[in-house]
């Protein structure tokens, strides 16, 4: 007869992974995503809660349990130490290099885990879909470990992960061709001959090395693609290791990690106009933009006072934030302006480019959090063809997004969809210097015609520029 306690245990689970799937329907949604991302954690706990009680309760019934309980409290202690210094000392604009570890030190606890349990078990009594389900995980978890590294690295703008690897694009795909079907190979002798310590190490070795050399000539435009795949490939390890040590919610919170990345890469391709494969094995493209200084001949320079009696007299002003605006932390002080304009007759948009800053969402989380109505922020495919009727386009700390560089040929962002601010009437530019955004590129829109550059910290040009329309009444 099924004990009561195992049927608890499962309801729990089932809870559990209800939860999570409510937790990630909720995220769709920014004012709702706080509120998701709790049910996520009460998911998570309960699923903890469990596995730990039932751990408990094996060691009361059988002494010769294989971790003693005091690992397991030390484990979680040293794991919710260094998660809550990480996660409260972060700045919002290094969210995604957060991200970016926490997908790879997922990857790694999927392959600790799945080896755990593969070299504790007897060979003969492992069943085969085990065994190679275990490889996977090896393999995928080992890619996703060091991936996640590179791509923390890149989104760090560290000088050493810049780098790509000095080999043509042919004897790189070939290397790649070479260590997946290697892993494979190893997969098949650790189901078929049972050797699993040594295959098992051998899927390890080749998924890192996959893991460097898949991800260090990505670059640039591209990122967010590398960061959403990446934390799809957390999940279907984690999934992997579900099926290794016969962990159904395991399995269901791993799928869900899955299949939403795969989502969320799919619509970042669609975003930047690229296909997977492009991504994945395009390599960087050479750049054919002028020097700098020819670039900027043009510039013309302008200042707070100036932009007010600009918006001063327009009937629609359209801003557009990019990663500077998170930087400078400048979404209050755009808020405050946009009321002041509105107050004074305009009417206020905000132009969202899906990669604008450095993870999905990031201009969609910023611009809710200062209390901006939902329905002022315009994607790329609606404020686009408007642009040409805009009086003011307000660019704050974007760069990349509003490049025209992406409209020619053999530039690292070709082909990338961008805001076509440069239609607008006046477009005025606040960030600090001219120096380029993540691409690395420089950006003829600052020269343009109809340009005018505010240099300064985002926040206080905002501000400086709030003052100056006070002043004009
Ligand atoms: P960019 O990185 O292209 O440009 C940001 C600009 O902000 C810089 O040129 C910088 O210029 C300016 N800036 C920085 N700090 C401040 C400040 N305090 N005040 C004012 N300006 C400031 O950003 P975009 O948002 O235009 O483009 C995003 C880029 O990031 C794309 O290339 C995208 O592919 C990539 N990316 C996006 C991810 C995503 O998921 N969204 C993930 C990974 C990468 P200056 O120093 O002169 O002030």
């Amino acid at each position: 007869m099924v004990e009561l306690n195992t049927v608890i245990f499962d309801l729990l689970y089932l809870l559990a992974a209800i939860l999570f799937i409510m937790g990630i329907k909720k995220m769709s949604h920014p004012r709702s995503a706080v509120f998701g991302n709790l049910l996520g954690v009460v998911g998570m706990l309960i699923a903890a809660g469990v596995s730990f009680a039932i751990i408990l309760e094996n060691e009361s019934v059988q002494t010769n349990t294989t971790l003693p309980l005091g690992t397991i409290v030390g484990a979680i202690f040293i794991g919710t130490f260094f998660g809550t210094m990480l996660a409260t000392r972060v700045q919002m604009t290094e969210m995604p290099q957060l991200v970016a570890i926490f997908n790879g030190v997922g990857g790694l606890a999927s392959v600790l885990v799945a080896a755990a349990s593969l070299l504790a078990a007897k060979e003969d009594a492992m069943h085969v879909e085990v065994l190679i389900a275990g490889g996977i995980s090896g393999l995928i978890g080992a890619i996703t470990f060091v991936g996640s590294g590179i791509a923390a690295g890149k989104l760090q703008e560290l000088a050493f992960f810049k780098k790509s690897i000095p080999l043509p694009d042919v004897i790189r795909h070939f290397l790649n061709l070479l260590m997946l079907a290697g892993c494979i190979w190893c997969i098949y002798a650790m189901a078929v001959n049972g050797d699993v310590a040594i295959n098992f190490i051998g899927i390890c070795i080749l998924g890192c090395a996959l893991g460097y050399t898949l991800t260090t000539p990505i670059g640039g435009a591209d990122m967010p693609v590398v960061i959403a795949l990446l934390n799809s490939y957390s999940g279907l390890a984690a999934a992997a290791t579900g099926f290794v040590v016969d962990q159904p919610v395991l399995i269901i919170s791993g799928s869900l990690v899955g299949a939403s990345g795969i989502i969320l890469t799919s619509l970042m391709c669609k975003a930047m106009n690229r296909s997977l494969l492009n991504v994945l094995f395009g390599g960087g493209a050479a750049s054919t933009y002028e020097e700098d200084g020819e670039v900027y001949a043009t510039v013309i320079r302008t200042s707070p006072e100036d932009v007010a009696i600009m918006i001063d007299v327009a009937d629609r002003v359209v801003f557009v934030p990019g990663y500077g605006m998170a930087v400078a932390q400048a979404q209050n002080a755009v808020s405050d302006l946009a009321q002041q304009i509105e107050e004074r007759g305009g009417t206020v948009e905000y132009a969202i480019h899906p990669v604008a800053g450095r993870m999905p969402g990031h201009m969609n989380v910023l611009l809710a959090e200062a209390d901006v109505d939902y329905s002022q922020l315009k994607t790329l495919e609606e404020i686009n063809p408007d642009f040409d009727e805009v009086d003011v386009a307000i660019v704050i700390g974007a760069n990349d997004v509003v490049n025209p560089e992406a409209r020619k040929e053999g530039t690292p962002i070709s082909g990338m969809p961008i805001l076509n601010v440069d239609d607008a009437r006046q477009v005025v530019v606040i960030k600090r210097s001219l120096s380029p955004g993540y691409a690395g590129i420089a950006n003829p829109l600052f020269a343009a015609d109809n340009a005018t550059m505010l240099f300064g910290d985002g926040k206080a040009m905002i501000q400086d520029i709030s003052t100056a329309l006070k002043d004009l009444d």
